[in-house]
């Protein structure tokens, strides 16, 4: 049993989140996993709770820590242009992230991020799976590789496995994709148009299945 604003969570295998509320304030309260010590809130999904898309990214960032809201920053930017651009009003997404805590390390003033490990990822993967309960999209899309472990349950080759629709158990289906801070680290200013042709894309896919 654990507290959160004075109330309690038995996080044990019994409970589980009826509302997007009740989850927000339970992931608060999370301790499955080490991530929770360094970040300044949990951050869950934010969107229409019965969107038929979901963009599940890998995790929150500094700006996201501190917003509480996913995709708020320079990933976020990249994202909305993105969604724009095939087609999607991020309105009527629902959009979250595999792992719920901003993972960092110091560097001088600067958080900078750290990749989560595999165990930190299957322990939030018990959040994301409430999400998609929940909100039961009809197409999830993933950005890279910890957002498709999070939701497959598996590592996936990102770059192979693009392009296709995954069937999911619940009858939703499963687009893997790039992240946007991958676009975002391109050095090459042709490779960076060429991959974001390429994002566009993937989501257009997505709005196709919808
Ligand atoms: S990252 Fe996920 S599993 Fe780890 S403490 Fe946060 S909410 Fe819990």
């Amino acid at each position: 049993m654990l507290s959160h604003a004075g109330q309690e969570y038995a996080l044990d295998e019994g409970f589980v989140p009826s509302t997007l509320g009740e989850l927000d304030r339970a992931v608060q309260a999370c301790r499955r996993c080490p991530l929770w010590r360094d970040a300044t809130r949990g951050v869950c999904g934010e969107g229409p709770k019965k969107a038929r898309l979901m963009i599940v990214g890998e995790q929150p960032g500094d700006q996201e820590d501190l917003a509480g809201r996913p995709f708020v920053g320079p990933a976020g930017g990249v994202l909305d242009a993105a969604l724009t651009e095939a087609g999607i009003d991020r309105d009527d997404v629902f959009v979250t992230n595999a792992v719920k805590h901003f993972k960092h390390e110091p560097r001088g003033k600067r958080r900078i991020h750290k990749t989560a490990l595999v165990s930190e990822v299957r322990a939030c993967r018990w959040w994301l799976n409430a999400e998609r309960r929940l909100v039961k999209p009809k197409v999830v899309v993933t950005l890279g590789a910890t957002a498709a472990l999070g939701v497959l349950g598996r590592k996936a080759a990102v770059m192979k496995e693009r392009g296709e629709a995954i069937a999911q158990p619940d009858g939703s289906r499963v687009l893997l994709t790039v992240h946007p801070s991958y676009l975002l680290r391109l050095p090459d200013e042709a490779a960076r148009v060429a991959e974001r042709g390429r994002f566009v894309e993937d989501l257009k896919r997505a709005r196709l299945l919808l």
